[in-house]
């Protein structure tokens, strides 16, 4: 086996990508990463049936949105191990089953689905637990051990459908040590033969994986708690085939915030946050998710939260960035219990992500959010809006939202504010304001900011006199940022454009 690390990331195409398996390609990444070794995408879809269009398109650009790039497979090079889609390997496994066959580790089986569903309700009725395919049911089924090997070879050429299964030894302890989850040990009699290859030329998962994991030289197997109980069943498919294992490392799930349970698209749609990197729109059906990135999350952001879910990186250190979760990152201190998913934090980062950008930054994505709109403002003020508005912003959305009144006149007025502060005596304050505002040549926050002080000081007024009142008129709102920056901003002819219409309506 190869001493470089060699990870891969091997979704099926079902679907939109959870974010449990987001978080698996990134520990898989990072470790690769950490190790000098290399990150492959594999896209394991032998079972048509849940083939779903457009699915691998959308794990592609996920991964890309979060900046996880594989070295080598689908989206990396191909170097020289392709194809990495498994249905187009379809050629390369029958090999691989014939070697199990002539080995005695693998027989034909002709069982229907009618036989086998018999023999499931035969064994319910009898109150056994579960009926399975195995060491002592298998001696009384249609299959090449209890067939004579004319019959199976008659049946085969006149193209009657069969599964190959795997020959699970009677009483064999089978045991490997999972780097998060510690020793696993598991006997044989209480496993099934399973399918590992059907007439149709296609492989199932199990042995499709462990195939192309041995061809593709990988080292260490990082996916998810749900593939834990298939881990015997591969540990034997090894050994049957006399192959060095790579290392299996089993991710603890990410659980509901408010209970037990993984996390599912209902718990997002119930409590208000996306369970997918980006938004999913399926064409044929019509089905559609909410993403991430459509959010106003930053990849950032996102990698940042999700890499926390499950690991500890045993600091008090909380920020990292990619390299920095690179350099961090240890497989071995996942932990073994599932992980609470928890949205606030994740605004948090967000947060902080988006106020630690800098202005310029901030003013791109404040551009993008308001040509989004359909909106404008003074380009030139592009980064002190942005910056003023970033302290009240955890998405890049509301650098907009909250200081809407940047770039639309106010139409409504808080009645709080109107009804305590705006008193008979407001209008002819504003009024005279105005007048001072339009004498300035320089509409400047520091001449502003004087000429408001100037008048306060004449009419020997205090600032809460005139204060409330003349940012209502301005922003319609009882709180914000420093009326001085938001008057510079919005100019001359707006101010008083609206510090007349704010006489007229409130009178
Ligand atoms: N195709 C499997 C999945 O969809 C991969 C499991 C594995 O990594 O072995 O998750």
């Amino acid at each position: 086996m190869s001493s470089k690390v060699r990870v891969r990331f091997a979704p099926s195409p079902t679907g939109p990508l959870h974010i449990g398996g987001v978080r698996t390609a990134l520990y898989n990444y990072l470790f690769a990463k950490k190790h000098g070794g290399d990150f492959l995408l594999r896209i394991e879809d032998t079972d048509q049936t849940r083939f779903v269009p457009g699915a691998e398109k959308y794990i592609i650009e996920a991964l890309a949105w979060c900046g996880i790039s594989p070295d080598e497979g689908i989206g990396g090079e191909d170097r020289g191990n392709g194809p990495y889609r498994q249905s187009e390997r379809k050629p390369m496994y029958r090999q691989y089953v014939d070697q199990l066959l002539d080995n005695d580790k693998a027989y034909i089986a002709f069982d229907s689905a009618e036989e086998l569903d018999t023999m499931r309700q035969l064994a319910k009725d009898a109150g056994a637990a579960n009926w399975q395919y195995n060491y002592i049911t298998r001696g009384n089924m249609k299959n090449s051990l209890t067939l004579p090997k004319e019959e199976v070879e008659a049946k085969i050429a006149a193209g009657e459908p069969y599964v190959v299964r795997i020959k699970l030894p009677r009483d064999h302890e089978v045991r490997f040590e999972d780097t998060i989850r510690g020793w696993v040990s598991v006997n044989t009699n209480n496993m099934d033969d399973k399918v590992l290859f059907k007439s149709d030329g296609m492989p199932t998962y199990h042995l499709a994986n462990i195939v192309d994991d041995h061809l593709m030289d990988i080292t260490h197997v990082i996916r998810g708690e749900e593939w834990l109980p298939s881990a015997p069943l591969h540990v034997m498919l090894y050994e049957a085939f006399g192959w060095e294992r790579p290392v299996f490392a089993h991710l603890p799930l990410l659980l509901k915030p408010d209970g037990p349970g993984k996390l599912s698209k209902r718990d997002g749609d119930r409590l208000g946050f996306p369970v997918f990197p980006i938004d999913w729109n399926n064409e044929e059906t019509g089905e559609t998710a909410s993403g991430y990135r459509e959010f106003g999350f930053y990849p950032d952001a996102f990698i940042n939260m999700l890499a926390l879910l499950g690991w500890n990186p045993g600091t008090e250190q909380e920020i990292f960035d990619l390299q920095g979760l690179v350099d961090a990152f240890d497989l071995s201190k996942v932990s073994k219990s599932g992980a609470k998913f928890d949205f606030e934090k994740g605004k948090w980062f967000n947060q902080l992500y988006l106020r630690s950008q800098g202005e310029a930054a901030l003013a791109k994505d404040l551009k993008a959010q308001l040509d989004a709109r359909g909106l404008s403002c003074n380009e030139q003020y592009l980064g002190t809006i942005a910056m003023m508005m970033s302290e009240r912003a955890t998405f890049p959305q509301d650098l907009v939202t909250e200081g809407m009144f940047l770039f639309e006149r106010p139409t409504e007025y808080d009645e709080k504010t109107a009804s305590k502060k705006w008193t008979a005596e407001s209008p002819a304050m504003i009024q005279d304001l105005s007048e001072r505002f339009a004498a300035l040549a320089d509409f400047t926050e520091a001449n502003i900011e004087t000429a408001f002080k100037d008048y306060l000081a004449e009419k020997e007024l205090g600032f809460g006199k005139v204060g409330p009142s003349f940012r209502l008129a301005v922003t319609g709102k009882g709180m914000g940022p420093s009326m001085f920056t938001i008057c510079e901003v919005l100019g001359k002819e707006e101010v008083l454009a609206r510090m007349s219409a704010a006489i007229e309506t409130l009178g």
